[in-house]
């Protein structure tokens, strides 16, 4: 087993021949001394919100600061910046949940987007030789989406990448990868379970998927191996991460971090309190490297622990589980908590189900889990009674919804709660 290329990558970064577990913090240690200093110099939002606090002189002294959250990018993203407009590259715009309904604003600088590019870079060469075609099935038009700085950074590693978007014709799809002779895919893993779905007859063979987002159900993971013969990896990011956070490497049990650019905490998501190794928590994140906007202990909502266990591959990185739910993914119905995890597992295990939406409703004084399950256009099992039985362990308070068509738009995956709503 090779060892995971983000060791080296990182040594590189925090120039050292060698990377070690007391080097790397050092390291740590100095940047986030700094981009506090530098955050509270120039972002409005942060001089005020860490007035008062101590400066950081070990890293257990970063819990003294408190949390940045969803809501205070929502609602002030310009006072978040430490640089002035002029310098700002790309700016991307998240739906807009939460609780003030407003979208999330990140603003990133030609530097941070360079960043990200590299470990991209470092991160695909885990599972991409220079004769590889990589289809990529994310957002990729406009300079600076993700799919275009993934784009570049598969031509630096000597691959050609090939920009697809997001998948609006699985058959569509399925040409392009025969055309272009595609060996890899990255994407989300609703839409590459949609080509996944498709009849097997017509499968071609690849190498490696890379299925990118906060969870990835492990049913979609067997279900994309199978179709394409291929091997799955899993990537962990998001936008306020800079869009990468952490990949699998060989071993795929879990993801090794960009430690040289994000410093991750485990924390109790009630008292806040920083969570030794093995233990499941919050996961919070404090930018290193980002200067547009970076972010100081970001409460991220993911549910995960760092695995105690050094890694098969030789890593010193640390190496986070997958993620298996966010806080928001979960539900309580009969005394019994329901996470979002529970219902991917049950539900893409069915060969025929794409996708599927959950809403919780109180209807006469009880509550019922009303579960829209979308199927492909060639199921031939179109009754509702084997989705209620395999949910059986979670409730018997379940009502189901078959929506058959491969071309249903459906909003984000979620459980949704109306419980409560007037
Ligand atoms: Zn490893």
């Amino acid at each position: 087993m090779r060892i995971t290329p983000l060791e080296g990558w990182v040594a590189e970064k925090i120039q050292q021949p060698k990377l070690t577990r007391a080097a790397l913090e050092k390291y740590q240690l100095t940047k986030l001394h700094a981009v506090i200093q530098f955050a509270r110099a120039k972002s409005p939002f942060y001089r005020h919100f860490l007035a008062g606090f101590p400066d950081i002189t070990q890293l257990p002294d970063l819990v003294q600061l408190p949390f940045t959250t969803a809501d205070d990018i929502r609602q002030q993203p310009l006072q978040l910046l430490c640089v002035s407009q002029d310098e700002i590259h790309r700016v991307v715009t998240l739906d807009s949940s939460g609780t003030t309904g407003r979208p999330k604003r990140l603003y990133f600088t030609p530097d941070d987007q360079q960043l990200t590019i590299d470990f991209f870079r470092v991160g695909m060469s885990t599972f991409t030789d220079p004769d590889d075609r990589v289809l990529i099935l994310l957002p990729g038009e406009s300079a600076g989406s993700v799919g275009d700085l993934l784009a570049t950074a598969i031509q630096r590693l000597g691959a050609v990448p090939i920009k697809h978007g997001p998948i609006r014709d699985p058959f569509a799809t399925l040409n392009v990868i025969r055309q272009e002779k595609i060996t890899g895919m990255v994407g989300v893993p609703t839409h590459v379970l949609a080509l996944a779905r498709l009849p097997h007859i017509l499968m071609p063979k690849l190498k490696n998927v890379l299925l990118t987002t906060d969870h990835v159900p492990n049913a979609i993971k067997y279900a994309v191996e199978q179709a394409f013969g291929c091997t799955v990896y899993n990537h962990y990011g998001m936008t306020e991460m800079g869009l990468g956070g952490g990949v699998e490497c060989e071993a795929r049990l879990g993801y090794h971090l960009r430690e040289a650019d994000i410093y991750v905490e485990i924390v109790d998501p009630i008292t806040g309190q920083v969570l030794p190794d093995g233990e499941y928590g919050e996961v919070v994140f404090t930018t290193l490297t980002r200067r547009g906007m970076p972010l100081i202990r970001y409460r991220t909502g993911d549910v995960s622990r760092f695995i105690p266990d050094d890694c098969s591959c030789g890593t010193c990185l640390k190496t986070l589980e997958k993620i298996t739910h966010r806080l928001s993914g979960q539900v309580q119905l009969d005394g019994k908590v329901i996470t979002m995890a529970d219902l991917d597992e049950i539900l893409f295990s069915f060969e025929d189900v794409l996708d599927f939406r959950v809403t919780v409703r109180r209807e006469n004084g009880g509550d019922t889990l009303q579960v829209e399950v979308k199927i492909t256009d060639h199921s031939k099992i179109k009754q509702t009674e084997k989705f209620k039985k395999a949910l059986l362990p979670l409730t018997h308070h379940v009502a189901i919804q078959v929506l058959p068509s491969l071309h249903t738009s459906m909003a984000k995956r979620a459980i949704v709660d109306t419980r409560g709503q007037t």
